[in-house]
């Protein structure tokens, strides 16, 4: 046969039936339900990178399943000079509690670069989804024919008030506010939601692998398989605090053998990462393996093969890796904070810690106890299966759009 008698390539997506197997049918068919009555709407995403980070992680898969599930969803993603991604990487840092120097100078760069996109955009959907601050003020240059939803992903239990206060009045704009858990609720005045991400056992990140794809890809990266592995996924951030991994596993060390090992990516939006891994790549040794790669097939084997999977966050919105980990029914020790403490039920599918010296401690119990790590890594899938899978996260979305049919007469199944 000649190649161009050959059949094109078959893909599918994975579909809301698709998860049968986890959430039962009753589940699939009350949210297929629901997704009837909204069928051929046009809803569009827009954020600020395509990959490096749960939002691109989040939507390049819950956009393909609402697809698959009669919904055209769309994913834009903002254009802008580093510049720009340096002013709004600071006021994501502000707005997870940390210090900001507001110049006019980085509000003009901000504003400027968002009237840019939306000059070029031309959005005519039915929903119009924004997620987190870069794209936030696009809803500034367009008159409103449709519901618009701001979705922010970050750990808001303190913002800096400067920020808040500047990003408020394009807030205020917004039908509706979605934020991960209520405890990150603000004085504003558009209606609060609050969704928890949720993840897609179908991906690269999650699928099914052998023991032997699993030291294929260890070996690829050439990281030894003699120890047990402590693992830390996460983009190279302070508020991931790599650095108290580091310091966590040398403490630990003194009393278990095992291998460290970092693995984080670097996202567009994300110009701080850079320098972050070069600060720790003098921690390096034989037992502390440092790696920024974009390889999701290896991230899923580290989660399936660590002894431990930590997530030691200072600030976390929700942690997706946590998620993942606990999927794969790993015995995962999260920071004690945001969106991680509705994740983690300490003692129960996990542990949460608040120090370093905590964190050691956690390291050394668990690799010291086989049948520990084996409770708490059953108890953790379990939890996924019953209350982070996707199909949840779609039928929230489904019920918030659905919510808009009255006031906006959004558009009904085509005849
Ligand atoms: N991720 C990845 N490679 C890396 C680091 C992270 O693919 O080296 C993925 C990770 O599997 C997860 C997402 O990026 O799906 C990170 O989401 P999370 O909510 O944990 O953190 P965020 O980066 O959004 O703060």
């Amino acid at each position: 046969m000649d190649e161009t008698d050959a059949d094109p390539p078959s893909f599918r997506l994975a579909s809301i039936e698709d998860f049968e197997p986890f959430v039962g049918a009753e589940t699939v068919d009350r949210i297929m339900a629901k997704a009837a009555p909204l069928r051929d709407l046009h809803v569009v995403n827009i954020n600020s990178t395509y990959y490096g980070g749960g939002v691109a992680e989040l939507l390049s898969s819950l956009t393909l399943l609402m697809n698959a599930a009669g919904i055209r969803t769309g994913w834009r993603v903002i254009e802008g000079r580093p510049d720009f991604f340096s002013v709004t990487k600071k006021m994501h840092n502000a707005l997870q509690g940390g210090d900001i120097m507001l110049s006019d100078l980085k509000k003009d760069i901000y504003e400027e670069v968002v009237y840019e996109n939306a000059c070029r955009m031309h959005l005519d959907h039915d929903v119009v989804i924004v997620h987190d601050p870069q794209p936030l003020p696009l809803i500034m240059h367009y008159r409103k024919t449709a519901p618009w939803i701001w979705r922010c992903h970050l750990d808001l239990n303190r913002p800096n008030p400067d920020v808040w206060a500047y990003l408020a009045p394009f807030i205020e704009r917004y039908d509706a506010v979605v934020m991960s858990l209520p405890e990150y609720a603000q004085k504003i005045s558009p209606p609060q939601r609050f969704i928890m991400p949720a993840i897609n056992p179908f991906t690269t990140t999650n699928k099914e692998l052998s023991e032997a794809e699993i030291d294929e890809r260890l070996d690829r990266y050439e990281i030894p398989r003699d120890l047990p592995l402590v693992v830390q996924v996460s983009r190279f951030d302070k508020w991931k605090d790599p650095q108290g991994v580091i310091d966590a596993f040398r403490i630990a060390r003194k009393d278990v053998d095992a291998t460290l090992v970092m693995v984080g990516n670097t996202a567009t939006d994300d110009p701080e990462g850079q320098e972050i891994f070069a600060s720790l790549c003098a921690s390096r040794e034989e037992r502390i393996c440092i790696l920024s790669v974009q390889d999701s097939a290896l991230v899923n084997a580290l989660q399936r093969r660590a002894a431990v999977v930590l997530q030691k966050s200072t600030r976390e919105g929700f942690g997706l890796t946590v998620t993942e980990a606990m999927w794969k029914g790993a015995a995962v020790i999260g920071g004690k904070v945001g969106g991680i403490r509705h994740q983690i039920a300490d003692g129960v599918n996990g542990f949460l810690v608040e120090t370093v010296e905590e964190a050691a401690a956690r390291i050394v119990q668990l690799l010291k106890d086989a049948s520990l790590r084996e409770r708490l890594g059953a108890a953790a899938k379990e939890t996924v299966r019953q209350n982070f899978l996707m199909t949840r996260l779609a039928e929230e979305w489904l019920d918030l759009i659905g919510s808009f049919e009255a006031s906006f007469k959004l558009r009904g199944p085509v005849a």
